[in-house]
């Protein structure tokens, strides 16, 4: 998948995160972004563009710690659903712990970036997703 036609969900409940992960993927090469402020209206945008090929996330960037349902949760609830399953999802957290990185993998993450993190290491975490849902 082509950096420049890759849709991305970027969830983080601070607007300052999410501006920042933007420019980090806007330097990556990517252009297109949908922004949620939590796992709910995430897990809302992916499922009412679950049936719209045009329109549905190739990949989803979201934090871990939000309020209402977490990024946790809204993996979960990805992993479920037929249509999300397959979805390249990667964790965003302030927790570096093994037992942090265990919850993440079994709940079906795809990669994990911990905060504080720089553009050379997110890349080469969307690079390992992307190449490995493909
Ligand atoms: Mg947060």
């Amino acid at each position: 998948m082509k950096t420049e036609t890759c849709r991305v969900l970027i969830v983080d409940d601070m607007p300052a995160v999410r501006a920042i992960v933007r420019d980090m993927l806007m330097e990556l090469g990517f252009r297109h972004f949908q922004e949620a402020d939590d796992g709910e209206s995430a897990w809302r945008v992916l499922q009412d563009t679950a049936e719209k090929e045009h329109l549905r996330p190739h990949l989803v960037v979201s934090d871990w710690l939000m309020p209402g349902m977490d990024g946790l949760e809204l993996v979960s609830s990805v992993r479920k659903l037929p249509a999300t399953q397959g979805l390249p999802f990667l964790m965003i957290t302030s927790q570096s712990d093994r037992e942090h990185w265990l919850r993440a993998e079994e709940a079906g993450v795809s990669g994990f970036v911990v905060k504080p993190f720089d553009p050379q290491q997110l890349k080469e975490q969307l690079l390992r997703v992307l190449s490995s849902s493909i």
